[in-house]
């Protein structure tokens, strides 16, 4: 039976970042996916995600979110590849919203760069779109996105490089700890290592029954069209954007048009609706989207953009959250278990922006047993 450190269960988007951490501080680490490395089955499929400062979700992601951007930087100079594209992001909504509040909120606490635009200037700078009178329109110049799948493989790569030894298509079924080590059983082999990380994204509760009745896993829809006048949705001339409203719990979100020749398919504009869908077995996940969706998304969104309106639909995709109880992240050592075994989940639909940071908490959690990165609102105590 072969003995590592580290075993990392999931190699996706946390998971990947993991094992290069550990693999870089010297530790010898398995990482263990049931798919292929990057796969379209979990949360990290769809090309971009976009990655922002003025964290409307909670103040106390934003320290994390200065060491995730200096990470991010740190893995571009590294590969010499380009994963994070500064468009900005503009959000607009009513200024008693609790997105437009808590935007302004993180952002004066942390001394954040925004800027707002009055009616006028948003509509003379950014004509695409159309904006109730009323809306606050705010624009964060730092914010943009970052590619997931390139990230993901980029990481894998660098874990190999620094000698991690990584299975794809072997499926976890059962990890127990006894007093001298924690034994891994997959559909292929049993593996023993010193300490375990769990990144499994939506199956986490399949493999951590005590998170069970903590995490709800949902079933989101995107869309890809292409509008008419596509070329005044290039990102030289259209950022990322974000719309609260009165309407719908969440928010709609979306993207620049992007080409194919440089980010793969399904070339397009991209939207979405954040907010968490139908819930859903990530093993039994119906990957269907139906006209009515299909139409409903468009119909919300075109409010916004018209010239989404009378576009051409490019591609749809589903892609799954994996909700906490306060859509906040868990990320702890799991109770009972001597700090040997390490949880990352409960990204609720906007973990992305946080790979680079959450890779290097897990390996200080695993490897010292504590991290300095300020993660204490983000542990299992919260719970009660
Ligand atoms: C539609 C959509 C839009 C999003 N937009 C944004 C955004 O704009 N910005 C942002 O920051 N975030 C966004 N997110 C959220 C972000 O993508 C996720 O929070 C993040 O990808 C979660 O990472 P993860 O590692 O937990 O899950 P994953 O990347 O899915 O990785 C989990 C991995 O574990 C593997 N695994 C599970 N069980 C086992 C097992 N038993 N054995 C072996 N392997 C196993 C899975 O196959 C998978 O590869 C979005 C998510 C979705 C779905």
């Amino acid at each position: 039976m072969k003995n590592f450190d580290v075993i990392v269960i999931g190699v996706g988007s946390m998971g990947a970042a993991t094992c290069y951490r550990l693999a870089e501080r010297g530790c010898s680490v398995l990482g263990l996916e049931q798919f292929s490395i990057p796969h379209t089955e979990g949360s990290h499929a769809g090309q971009s995600r976009i990655i922002r400062k003025a964290y409307f979700e909670h103040p106390d992601y934003v320290p994390l979110l200065n060491r995730a951007y200096c990470n991010w930087q740190q893995l571009e100079v590294l590969t010499n590849e380009k994963v994070y594209f500064k468009t900005g992001l503009l959000y607009h909504g009513p200024s008693h919203h609790p997105v437009i509040k808590g935007v302004l909120e993180s952002a004066s606490i942390h001394g954040l760069e925004l800027k707002e635009l009055t009616c006028e200037q948003s509509a003379g700078r950014y004509h695409q779109f159309k904006i109730p009178t009323g809306f606050k329109t705010i624009f964060e110049p730092d914010a943009g996105f970052v590619r997931p799948e390139k990230t993901i493989v980029l990481y894998h790569d660098e874990a190999i490089k620094n000698g991690a030894e990584i299975h794809t298509n072997e499926r976890v079924f059962e990890w127990r700890k006894d007093s001298k080590s924690i034994t891994v059983i997959t559909d292929r082999n049993t593996y023993q290592c010193n300490k375990l990380i769990i990144t499994a994204g939506a199956w986490a509760a399949k493999l951590i029954p005590q998170i069970h009745t903590r995490l709800k896993i949902t079933r989101q829809v995107v869309l890809w069209v292409r509008p008419e006048k596509g070329e005044i949705f290039e990102t030289s001339l259209f950022p990322c954007w974000l719309v609260a409203d009165d309407k719908r719990p969440g928010a709609l979100y979306g993207f620049p048009y992007l080409p194919k020749d440089m980010f793969g398919e399904p070339e397009g504009l991209k939207f979405a609706w954040h907010h968490p869908a139908d819930e859903t077995d990530p093993d039994k996940v119906n990957r269907e989207v139906s006209e009515m969706e299909i139409q409903q998304l468009i119909n919300e969104v075109a409010e916004y953009i018209p010239a989404v309106k009378h576009s051409e639909i490019i591609a749809t995709k589903t892609c799954l959250y994996a909700n906490s109880p306060d859509e906040n992240f868990i990320i702890d050592h799991l109770p009972g278990y001597d700090g040997d075994v390490t949880i990352a989940c409960g990204f609720s639909g906007h973990g992305f922006k946080f790979v680079s940071v959450v890779g290097e908490i897990l390996a200080d959690l695993a490897t010292e047993g504590r991290t300095e990165l300020p993660i204490d609102f983000l542990r299992l105590k919260r719970f009660p």
